[in-house]
C-alpha cells in the first residue's frame, strides 16, 4: 500500500453544514449555519462520477450537516446530474423522515442509514437545538422506514465501553430492526475535545461481549466485527496480505462550496497554519478526477502517507487496520506522521483483541 489511489470507492457530499441536532459529540464546526450546496457543484462532481460509474460500482454518500434539513427539493436537484446507475445513500439523524421522505427515497433508490446510540437513556448527548432530548423525534423516523418497508443501516456512538453496554446495544438494534450496524466509539476530532481514553480491558471487553451478543443471533451485519472475522479468517489461510488495497483509498469529502477534502471529511472546514485548510482543489475550477490525481501532492497527505509507513514498520495491527484515519491523528496528535492514536486502540486495536478474548474464551476443550 503506498500513497493515494486516484480513484474511489465512493464520494461524500454535504448538501448542507446545517444540522437540525447539536449533539454534543459532534465534530462539525458550521452545523448551526444554512450553507448549501449549489447546484453546479453537483454537476461538476458528477461528470467524472459517472465516468467512473460507467465501469464499475459507485456510490455517492450525502453526509451534512443533517442531509435531509436541505429538503427534499434541493437534495433531488442535487442528485439529478448522477447518472441512474450511480447508488446514492444518505446519513441521517432520522429526526426529519416522514412518509413523504420514505416516498423520496423509494422514488430515488436511496440507501438510508441513521444515527443513534441505543435505548433511550443512551442517547442523552442526541438534543435539539433548544438542548431537548431528540429520541422520540429518531424512533419516529425509524417507525415511518419500518411502514414502508424501508432496509435501513445504524450507526451508534458509544462513549462508555463498560460492562453490559455492548449485550443492550446489540439486543436494542435486534428490536430496532435495522440490517448493518456500525458502533463507533466516540472519537476526539473536529470541535469535540473530550477526551476518548479508556480503560484497555474494558474496551477489549466491550468488544468481546458484542461478539457473544451477535453470535447468539446474528441476524444483523456487524460491520467491525465482521471486518475482524474476514482478517482473523485470512491470516488463518494465508491471504491476509491480499485484503489491504494496494494504494489508499481517497475517499474524497466534496464539501458545500465545492472544495475536496481526501480521506478523512472530519477535516474539512479546518485550517491550520502548517496545513491551510485541508483542501486539495475545488470541483468548479478542476474537475474531481484531476484534483484527485494530484491529491498526493497536498502537503498534509504526504505527511499521512509517511506516518501510514511508520505504522507498517512499527505496529503489529497494521495488516488489520491499515495504518488508521487522518483526523484522528490530526486531531489528537496535532500532526499526520505518528502512530497510535486514542482512536486506533479503541477502535481497531482492542477490537482485534476482543474478537481473539472471544475465540480463546469460546474454545472447545482439548482445541
Ligand atoms: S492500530 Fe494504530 S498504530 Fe497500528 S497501524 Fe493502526 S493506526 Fe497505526
Amino acid at each position: 500500500m503506498r500513497g493515494l489511489s486516484s480513484v474511489p470507492s465512493y464520494v461524500v457530499m454535504q448538501p448542507t453544514t446545517l444540522c437540525n441536532l447539536d449533539c454534543a459529540y459532534c465534530y462539525l464546526p458550521f452545523r448551526a449555519a444554512d450553507r448549501r450546496m449549489p447546484v453546479g457543484v453537483a454537476e461538476a462532481v458528477a461528470e467524472t462520477v459517472n465516468h467512473w460509474a460507467s465501469t464499475a460500482r459507485f456510490s455517492v454518500v450525502w453526509h451534512g450537516g443533517e442531509p435531509l434539513a436541505a429538503g427534499r427539493e434541493q437534495l433531488a436537484a442535487l442528485m439529478a446530474p448522477f447518472a441512474p446507475g450511480v447508488e446514492h445513500h444518505v446519513q441521517t439523524n432520522a429526526t426529519l423522515i416522514d412518509d413523504t421522505w420514505c416516498e423520496f427515497f423509494v422514488a430515488h433508490r436511496m440507501r438510508v442509514s441513521v444515527s443513534v446510540d441505543g435505548p433511550r437513556e443512551r442517547n442523552g448527548e442526541r438534543v435539539t437545538r433548544a438542548g431537548q432530548p431528540a429520541y422520540d423525534r429518531i424512533v419516529r423516523g425509524v417507525a415511518a422506514l419500518r411502514r414502508h418497508g424501508l432496509p435501513f443501516s445504524a450507526l451508534a456512538v458509544v462513549n462508555d465501553p463498560s460492562p453490559g453496554r455492548a449485550t443492550e446495544l446489540y439486543d436494542y438494534f435486534l428490536d430496532l430492526g435495522c440490517e448493518v450496524l456500525g458502533v463507533n466509539i466516540e472519537e476526539t476530532e473536529g470541535v469535540n475535545i473530550r477526551a476518548n481514553a479508556h480503560d484497555a480491558a474494558a474496551v477489549t471487553g466491550f468488544w468481546a461481549e458484542l461478539v457473544s451478543a451477535w453470535r447468539r443471533d446474528p441476524r444483523i451485519h456487524l460491520r467491525e466485527v465482521e471486518w475482524s472475522l474476514r482478517y482473523a479468517g485470512a491470516v488463518l489461510d494465508g491471504t491476509a496480505d491480499a485484503l489491504l488495497p494496494g494504494r489508499l483509498d481517497p475517499i474524497p469529502t466534496v464539501a458545500y462550496d465545492g472544495s475536496v477534502v481526501v480521506l478523512s471529511p472530519e477535516l474539512a472546514g479546518f485550517t491550520d497554519p502548517r496545513y491551510g485548510d485541508f483542501t486539495s482543489g475545488n470541483v468548479l475550477t478542476t474537475p474531481l478526477h484531476t484534483i484527485l490525481a494530484g491529491a498526493d501532492r497536498t502537503a498534509w497527505v504526504g505527511e499521512f502517507v509517511d506516518g501510514v509507513e511508520a505504522c507498517r514498520a512499527s505496529c503489529p495491527y497494521f495488516g488489520f487496520c491499515g495504518g488508521g484515519h487522518a483526523a484522528n491523528r490530526y486531531f489528537e496528535l496535532g500532526r499526520f506522521d505518528g502512530t497510535e492514536t486514542e482512536h486506533c486502540r479503541n477502535s481497531k486495536i482492542r477490537l482485534l483483541e476482543g474478537v481473539l478474548e472471544h475465540a480463546r474464551d469460546h474454545q472447545s476443550p482439548g482445541a
